[in-house]
């Protein structure tokens, strides 16, 4: 059977156009979504996703407030602007994208933002209503893997997931929600840089989901006949002086393998920006409904 190729962008323009018309409603009741975000960092990938997000608010009509800090910011400096952000009664959502200055945690981010606006879920009680099966917002990545799953019919109940990262931005509150009854209902196992023999791990999985940002970290070798790979990241890199964006995942020969697989790019990245302005336009419908 040929490998069906998970493609994000049918899945992101469903969601766009929910977004898009949600956003209308708003407007017509006098509200106009408003997502701030703040950049503190010069990395040329990150600078990259902050416009791409702005583009996306702009297409359905979510205004912005851009705030591009640089690295060389203060942490005193960083928490301002989030805070300001937090408390601006005409911001509905706040979004700081990684990476952060090296001794900032996303926790240290998170607790600065009100958890009402903190639509990546950052907030030390939104990880908690994560945790606990009753998110306030799904972080718009993991959102974005299950609504491409869910898209393509792919069930996780009953399978096994290895998931290979475990950052506190995707592959841990990845690992939640697969595991939960509620949610993918799961067997769940998080891998990382100490992960002892990691292709035995993957060779066990039915669906792999790649989060490390390790280009081709995972080749075909690694896997077993009729996996399913979602491949989360987007690395750049250069070969021959070409710059290439490739994933975690060795494509080609990773695709002789599986039963379905997301290319990169094309595959979660589409969809994350589109989740990202779901959960925007839910935290402005909240705030309009004096929730
Ligand atoms: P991160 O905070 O750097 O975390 C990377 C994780 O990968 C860590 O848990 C790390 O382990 C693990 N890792 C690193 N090398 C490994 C190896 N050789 N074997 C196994 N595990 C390894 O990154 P992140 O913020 O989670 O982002 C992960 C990737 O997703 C990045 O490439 C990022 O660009 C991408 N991303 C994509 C989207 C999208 O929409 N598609 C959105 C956001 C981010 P330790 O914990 O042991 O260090």
């Amino acid at each position: 059977m040929p490998t069906k190729r998970l493609l994000g962008e049918p899945v992101a323009e469903r969601l766009r156009t929910n977004a898009r018309d949600r956003t209308a409603d708003l407007r017509e009741r006098g509200h106009v979504p408003t997502l701030g975000t703040v950049l503190a960092s010069d990395d040329r990938a990150a600078g990259r996703f902050m416009d791409l997000k702005h583009d996306a608010c702009d297409d359905v009509g979510i205004e912005t407030r851009d705030h591009r800090l640089g690295s060389d910011v203060s942490d005193e400096e960083l928490f301002r602007v989030v805070e300001r952000l937090s408390t601006d009664p005409t911001v509905d959502a706040v979004f700081v994208q990684t990476p952060l200055p090296p001794e900032v945690s996303t926790l240290d981010i998170g607790s600065r933002i009100d958890p009402r606006k903190d639509v990546d879920c950052f907030h030390p009680e939104n990880r908690g209503l994560l945790v606990g099966g009753d998110p306030r917002f799904v972080p718009a990545t993991v959102a974005a893997v299950e609504e491409l799953l869910a898209a393509y019919d792919v069930s996780t109940d009953g399978r096994d997931v290895v998931i290979v990262g475990r950052s506190d931005a995707i592959g841990v509150p990845l690992a939640n929600r697969l595991l939960q009854k509620s949610g993918g209902n799961a067997t769940v196992t998080v891998c990382h840089s100490h992960t002892r023999d990691l292709a035995a791990k993957t060779r066990t999985a039915d669906v792999v989901v790649t989060a490390c940002g390790v280009p081709e970290l995972v080749d075909g070798s690694m896997l077993s006949p009729g996996v399913v790979v979602v491949d989360v990241s987007a690395n750049r890199r250069r070969v021959d002086g070409e710059r290439e964006v490739v994933g975690d995942v060795d494509y080609e020969s990773a695709k002789e393998k599986s039963r379905a697989i997301t290319p990169v790019p094309g595959g979660v990245g589409p969809v994350t920006l589109a989740t990202l302005l779901g959960n925007v336009v839910l935290a402005a419908e909240r705030r309009t409904d004096g929730e």
